[in-house]
């Protein structure tokens, strides 16, 4: 059916699960303000997914290719070379994709579905070669992040020159953050220092050309990091519109959007809820470490250990490539009180009533997910945003615990046991429990009518529908 749209989007996100999800769900709410959106995504990637979900869509789907088309970012022999390679065929292609549509579109008057002239491209800022193209054709060029700003904070810094590395200093003082020690910063400026040159780079890359974008559109929320957003709208038209969690567990405004719909690793949805269904309230510990994290053979066996040893139900993502570091008896040893499957419904799960805390690698997904459904979290950073995500969980929204790790790096079954106790049974524990649920109600009056969030969406849906 012929649908009047007021304007159209391209969304152009990184092709990892963790910067898919905030941006197919941000197309989404553009949908549901009448703006066509559509997510262009490697051919690569849309191969690896299940699309079942994807064709129930409301938004349209187009590939572009990032020169890897039978293998994608696997085939590549390093990130850096999968990087470079995108940039190089995935300009040429998208320019294509742009002529392509352009021509479709400059024949019709009356906006319709189909012939629809591209106003504006949205890219992730690990993407930032993607406004170059956009201003070739003379479009609106909309960058988006999907880190904190707190985290964008630092590695603009960093671009600027005002924080300089090696760290050297025991406290570092930026504008409008909290007093940060080093092991809060990302850690490839610190933990992983020299360990990763090519990322430092590539992160601090990022703001080579923000100053040219139309529009720096954050998944964070207002309410979060008001300080932080303030210093940086001094510089950049930013709006923070976050948090993209589907809408029925925010603000229930979008018909069927329930889940994030398109996903890599396959969920086993059913197992899990029908496992949640009879658990007491509050009894079942949540562990996940997100899409990428790896951890040692002896990290796994310890959390095996200390989940099956705690007095309480879990249930416990490891994904298929790190099953082989559990130990060899687990399913016999934890079929009673805990289930382990390799990819779970994640924010179904953290809504359940009988979650209650999140061990957690503080991705910065899961980190608003929890937030925003109320949950205390345990962290266990592993790399990249993740220390600095926990350094505000504990400290600037009291929502959860830093575990302390061994010399050897390692997070000791007698920790997990000892955090686990202190989230779910005590005082401390109730106090995080209700800063949670401060939060989660701030968090949906923003994404609610007149919110903070939902406010600026209206402003940029309305300035991109006058281009
Ligand atoms: N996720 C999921 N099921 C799982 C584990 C994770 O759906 O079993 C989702 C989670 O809800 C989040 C994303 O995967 O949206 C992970 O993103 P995050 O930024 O937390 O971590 P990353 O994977 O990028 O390290």
């Amino acid at each position: 059916m012929a649908k009047q749209w007021k304007a159209h989007c391209l969304l152009l996100p990184h092709p990892l699960q963790g910067h898919v999800n905030p941006m197919l769900q941000f197309s989404k709410r553009l949908v549901y303000h009448k703006v066509k959106a559509t997510f262009v995504i490697p051919h690569s990637f849309w191969k690896s997914i299940s699309t079942e979900s994807s064709s129930k869509s409301s938004v349209a789907f187009e590939t572009i290719s990032d020169g890897y088309d039978e293998g994608g970012r696997k085939a590549a022999e390093s990130t850096e070379a999968y990087i470079e390679r995108f940039q190089k065929v995935g300009s040429q292609t998208l320019s294509e994709l742009l002529d392509k549509l352009s021509k479709n579109g400059s024949c019709d008057c009356v906006i319709y579905d189909t012939f629809l002239p591209v106003d504006c491209v949205i890219y992730d800022t690990f993407l930032p070669w993607v406004l170059d193209v956009a201003k070739k054709f003379g479009l609106i060029g909309a960058a988006f992040m999907t880190q904190s700003c707190t985290v964008n904070s630092i590695y603009f810094h960093l671009h600027q020159g005002t924080l300089k590395l090696p760290i050297k200093e025991s406290k570092i003082l930026l504008p409008r953050l909290p007093e940060l020690e080093p092991s809060d910063l990302p850690s490839f400026l610190y933990l992983h220092y020299g360990m990763y040159s090519f990322f430092w780079d590539y992160l601090v890359e990022h703001f080579s050309n923000i100053g040219k974008a139309d529009w720096v559109l954050s998944n964070t929320i207002y309410e979060l990091e008001h300080e932080v957003v303030d210093w940086m709208r001094e510089m950049w038209p930013l709006r923070t519109i976050g948090p993209t969690l589907p809408s029925i567990f925010l603000d229930e405004r979008i018909r069927d959007d329930d889940d994030y719909d398109m996903s890599t690793f396959k969920p086993k949805n059913d197992i899990c809820m029908e496992w949640l269904h009879d658990k007491p309230k509050a009894s079942v510990i949540y562990v996940s470490f997100g899409s990428l994290v790896s951890l040692s053979e002896e990290q796994m066996q310890e959390l095996a250990c200390g989940l099956i040893d705690t007095d309480t139900y879990f249930l416990w993502v490891v994904r298929e490539s790190e099953e082989p570091k559990l130990p060899k008896n687990i399913p016999e040893i934890s079929s009673e009180k805990g289930l382990i499957v390799t990819w779970c419904p994640q924010v179904r799960v953290l809504s359940h009533e009988a979650v209650g805390c999140f061990v957690t690698h503080c991705g910065w997904n899961s980190t608003l997910e929890a937030l925003s459904l109320g949950v205390p979290m345990i962290g266990v950073p592993n790399w990249s945003d993740q220390s600095t995500n926990l350094k505000t969980i504990v400290d600037v929204w009291k929502v959860g615990l830093r575990v302390s790790m061994d010399e050897k790096g390692i997070l000791r079954q007698e920790v997990l046991k000892h955090c686990v106790k202190e989230v779910m049974e005590s005082e401390k524990g109730k106090e995080m429990k209700e800063n949670a649920i401060k939060w989660k109600n701030l968090i949906r009056n923003s994404v609610n009518e007149g919110g903070s969030s939902d406010q600026n969406i209206a402003e940029f849906v309305a300035k991109i529908s006058q281009h």
